[in-house]
């Protein structure tokens, strides 16, 4: 087998599972309680923000509450000892990977922790609630919603995503459905352009058939002993 030297590792929701943050598709899930249709458009914002402020507003409180976990932590491991290129693409909105210590990543559906402006369109950090219409603190117009990604919208850095895709020789997926696109079709480009694809998840995801290889199980162990094979110890 050819050695790895450049690796894609795209995360979803089950990587923080075991912190105690809600996955969006397994039972018990936040759809289970709100449906995205109710929170997570334009046009639910457009039709009642109040919900939808609230919602992120109990959300980016309680994921300040939560902390990194074993797969978080041996992938940030990884992040700094691994040699040759390596991205870690987040669909993740909290902030784990880099509580963590993870540095080659980003957030491609944006962050809980961030508020985007429309008025001056700038982002600033934000930790407190948006419900009560607080200024931009650049240009401070009252004009502050989530810096998230909602359905329907363009995911963030797909250039760069893209260009990592193309160059790495290892492709791996942890802890997501395979249901949301384009971060669902990656494992297909990949594969297309010559990496090997390893899925690590508590089971099978829709996308299951197009990794060469599936290890199932919860990410505190399959992730970390994943890295140490990486690392070699
Ligand atoms: P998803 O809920 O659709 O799928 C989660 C996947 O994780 C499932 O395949 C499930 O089997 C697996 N899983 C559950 N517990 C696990 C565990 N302990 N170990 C390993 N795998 C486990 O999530 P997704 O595919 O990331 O969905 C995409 C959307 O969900 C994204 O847009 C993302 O922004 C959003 N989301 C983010 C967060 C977060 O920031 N933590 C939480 C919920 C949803």
């Amino acid at each position: 087998m050819v050695p790895v030297r450049n690796i894609v590792i795209l995360t979803g929701a089950g990587v923080s599972a075991e912190s105690g943050i809600d996955t969006f598709r397994s039972a018990g899930g936040l759809w289970e309680r709100h449906r995205p249709e109710d929170v997570a458009t334009p046009e639910a914002f457009a039709r009642d923000p109040d919900l939808v402020l609230a919602f992120y507003d109990m959300r980016r409180a309680a994921i300040q509450e939560k902390q990194p976990n074993a797969a978080h932590e041996a992938l940030a491991r990884l992040d700094a000892a691994w040699p040759g290129e390596l991205l870690i693409v987040t669909q993740n909105i909290d902030d784990l990977h880099e509580r963590a210590g993870a540095r080659r990543m980003l957030h491609m559906h944006g962050e809980h922790l961030n508020a985007w402006c429309r008025a001056c369109d700038r982002r600033s950090r934000w930790l407190g609630p948006l419900l009560d219409r607080p200024p931009c603190p650049q240009c401070g117009a009252a004009a502050l919603r989530p810096d998230v990604v909602w359905f329907g919208e363009m995911p963030y850095r797909m250039d760069e995503i893209q260009a990592a895709l193309r160059r790495c020789d290892l492709f791996v997926s942890i802890g997501t459905s395979g249901a949301v696109y384009p971060a669902a079709g990656f494992v297909r480009d990949a594969r297309d352009l010559g990496a090997r694809t390893l899925e690590l998840n508590l089971e099978p995801s829709q996308g299951s058939a197009w990794f060469h290889e599936s290890r199932l199980g919860p990410a505190t162990e399959v992730v970390p002993a994943w890295v140490d094979e990486m690392l070699g110890q």
